[in-house]
């Protein structure tokens, strides 16, 4: 391997020290104690462990957290009046509604029905048009995590070619906004590819730095990379494991033996951008504490 590892878990650590700092101070300056809201609806394992691990970063950082769990039989009227009373809640700065929810409960009205500025995941189109446009906004988490990522590894993106593959609304477009922006740790040349291109390959291989988001293993292999690139592997998906004693085990979607003989920095999974979207849901909560408490 020649790669070297770009370690998500050091980098999220050293920006929740950063996070714990800024709690501190607006604890002190203005007597506030950023606040969190959890919605969890129904009884999806994978949900409940997103929501415990969340809930586990409050407490670490000495955040106030609260975790409203509904069963999935609830209906959208009730989640949207549970929502307006967080958006009410003085000592709530930041809102997240645990996704998927169930199908009888319109994913876009719950996020819609979210103050923007307590949208703590980024995804109300409030925040998604300010960040299109460059104007300061609580942007989602993992792009966030990407960017970082690049920036504190020194492969700053600015004036080199991005190729994204993956369109999502959650990851591939937001990298995609965050990164082109005229701004510091950004200003990269971006091309995003899906499944529209009928062979990703010649758009990988063009890319100084790669960002897969593809939700598929070994999407990108070692062959398809220019030799140098930089390697963010955001993709996370159990693929069967004999050896291992529950079964599976967890892959990107980039093949990482192959493109650690070809990159110059990848991010392995897990221990990559994993852990970079708690530390950026912690950053968003007390920036939206901050902004909400301004003047007080
Ligand atoms: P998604 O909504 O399924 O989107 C996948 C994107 O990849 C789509 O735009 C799709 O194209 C494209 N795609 C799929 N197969 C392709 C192929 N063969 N060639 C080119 N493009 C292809 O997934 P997502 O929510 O963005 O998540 C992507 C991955 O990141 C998943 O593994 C997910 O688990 C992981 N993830 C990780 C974190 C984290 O915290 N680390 C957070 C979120 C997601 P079309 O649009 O044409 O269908």
């Amino acid at each position: 391997m020649t790669a070297a590892i770009i370690d998500g878990k050091r980098f999220a650590e050293e920006i929740k020290d950063e996070v714990r700092e800024t709690g501190r101070r607006l604890r002190e300056e203005r007597g506030v104690t950023p606040g969190l809201a959890f919605i969890l609806v129904g009884e999806d394992p994978a949900s409940q462990v997103y929501v415990r691990s969340k809930g586990k970063a409050c407490e670490q950082l000495g955040f106030h957290s609260v975790t409203e769990h509904l069963p999935a039989t609830v209906t959208e009227e009730d989640v949207l009046a549970l929502i307006s009373r967080f958006n009410a809640d003085v000592k709530i700065h930041g809102i997240l509604v645990q996704l998927p929810l169930p199908k009888h409960i319109s994913e876009q009205k719950v996020i819609e029905s979210i103050d923007y500025r307590k949208d703590v995941d980024g995804f109300h189109p409030m925040n998604v048009g300010r960040l299109v446009i460059g104007l300061e906004c609580l942007r989602p988490c993992t792009p966030a995590g990407v960017q970082e990522l690049l920036v504190r590894s020194g492969n700053d993106p600015s004036g080199k070619h991005v190729v994204v593959v993956g369109r999502s609304n959650i990851v591939g477009k937001p990298v995609l906004n965050i990164l082109l922006q005229k701004q510091l740790g950004a200003n990269a040349v971006v091309t995003i590819a899906h499944t529209g291109a009928r062979d990703l390959s010649p758009y990988v291989k063009s890319a100084d730095i790669v960002v897969a988001a593809v939700g598929k293993p070994a999407a990108i292999t070692g062959a398809m990379l220019k030799p140098g690139a930089v390697v963010i592997d955001v993709g996370i998906n159990r693929v069967p494991d004999g050896s291992n004693p529950k079964g599976y085990r967890l892959v990107g979607d980039v093949d990482f033996p192959s493109a650690a003989e070809v990159a110059s920095a990848i991010t392995p999974v897990p221990g990559g951008v994993g852990p970079m979207t708690i530390a950026m849901l912690m950053k968003n909560t007390a920036a939206a504490a901050e902004r909400l408490t301004a003047g007080r």
